[in-house]
């Protein structure tokens, strides 16, 4: 049975609403930042130096129906099911692991995580068939090259969340 991953930041975690909030940063700010798939070095510097800043970060709006959706993979389908993040680039924020652990035991106890560990090695997690639905362009490209079936969350959610939808009605 193939596997649906889900990613952390930016598709179940709102990372940038919250960085957004601590650096007083605009939409314009974190759409770029969005783009690029990091902040501008001086801007991580802060953030990265807030405690714990990942166990801090709120849901996105939409987490909760894509979750939702998800499991009717697992529990209906029969697929595997799990939270497929990683940790930042440069591993230079240490408690990552344990509040993105902590985090999701809060919010999706019934979900285990696997990290890639870092965001390029992503794609080695892939069987073909397998599903991420993930924000990152190059994520997502990478992931197609492995053969599976990348779903891209884009800033409006509303396509990638169809193509879910779509997808499970066509493995039933
Ligand atoms: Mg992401």
């Amino acid at each position: 049975m193939p596997t649906i991953y889900l990613d952390m930041d930016g598709v179940l975690a709102d990372f940038n609403a919250k960085a957004r909030e601590v650096l007083g940063a605009t939409e314009a700010d974190s759409d770029q930042a969005a783009q690029v798939g990091r902040w501008p070095r001086e801007k991580w510097e802060t953030l990265k130096e807030i405690y714990h800043f990942y166990r801090i970060l709120p849901k996105t709006p939409f987490a909760d129906e894509l979750v939702d959706m998800a499991r009717r993979y697992r529990d209906e389908l029969g697929w595997r099911l799990y939270i497929l993040t990683a940790i930042p680039s440069g591993n230079d924020v240490p408690q990552a692991f344990q509040d993105k652990v902590e985090w999701i035991q809060e919010y999706y106890p019934d979900i285990a995580v696997h990290f890639g560990p870092y965001s390029r090695d992503k794609a080695h997690h892939c069987q073909p068939g397998d599903i991420l639905v993930d924000d990152r362009y190059d994520n997502c490209e990478s992931w197609t090259r492995a053969g599976g079936q990348a779903i891209r969350v884009l800033k409006d959610p509303s396509s990638a969340l169809k193509e879910v939808a779509d997808t499970f009605q066509r493995y039933r």
